[in-house]
């Protein structure tokens, strides 16, 4: 699926959400890669069994063209945000990223789009991503996940070690200055104490944080 609906964990494809409810406003996930810099030890991506079965495994990844001629069918007016989410990472499709959100930014100026990273599509490029999101992004929600280094590459499995964590949190602060919300997110079922320390930390940093359902 490279556009679809979520609700409650559950996803349906944007047309088959249309065709049910033709009335009814809703986000809209776009789906532009399997990929991923982390392999955290929630996610769905890690079994064989859950990508094969996954609606949202790609067989192959879509062009920006192909992703603009899918939004080409509807009235985005009809949608709440447009978020660029998927199974994987999408900043590691930027450049069709940002070829889609200009797009859609052309048709409705105000239209609202979202970026869920995992935060660290910078330090993968050596180099500011930030300020490509400038006028095109309006939210940003980077995974938090942990309130230190050492448990959140415990949980995120990525790439690039220790290092990781403080460079997730540049990228966030460096967010703010091209992007109106810069959201840090935990699950609920990292225990209080540990919302406690995220929540602090986002403090410290001047960043919002949200506490969402684990799914
Ligand atoms: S960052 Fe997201 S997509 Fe990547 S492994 Fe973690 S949960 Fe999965």
């Amino acid at each position: 699926m490279l556009l679809y609906t979520a609700k409650n964990g559950e996803y349906e494809s944007l047309t088959a959400w249309l065709q049910r409810e033709p009335l009814r406003k809703t986000n809209v996930y776009v789906n532009l890669t399997n990929q991923c810099t982390c392999a955290c030890t929630f996610c769905l991506r890690n079994t064989k069994e859950s990508r094969e079965s996954n609606s949202l495994w790609l067989k192959r990844e879509p062009s920006a063209q192909e992703v603009i001629a899918e939004f080409a069918k509807y009235d985005i007016n009809n949608f709440n945000e447009i978020i660029f989410c998927g199974f994987g990472e999408p900043t590691l499709r930027l450049e069709a990223l940002l070829e889609i959100a200009n797009y859609l930014k052309q048709r409705n100026k105000n239209i609202s789009l979202r970026i869920n990273t995992n935060g660290l599509c910078e330090l993968q490029a050596g180099k500011e991503i930030a300020p490509l999101f400038q006028g095109l992004i309006d939210t940003i929600s980077i995974s938090l996940n942990a309130s230190t280094a050492t448990e959140y590459l415990r949980l995120t499995r990525n790439q690039f070690g220790i290092q990781s964590f403080d460079a997730m949190l540049t990228f966030a602060v460096n967010c703010k200055k091209y992007v109106p919300h810069v959201v840090l997110t935990v699950v609920d079922c990292i225990g209080k104490t540990e919302i406690a320390a995220c929540q602090a930390l986002a403090d410290k940093l001047g960043l919002t944080l949200r506490v969402r359902p684990f799914e």
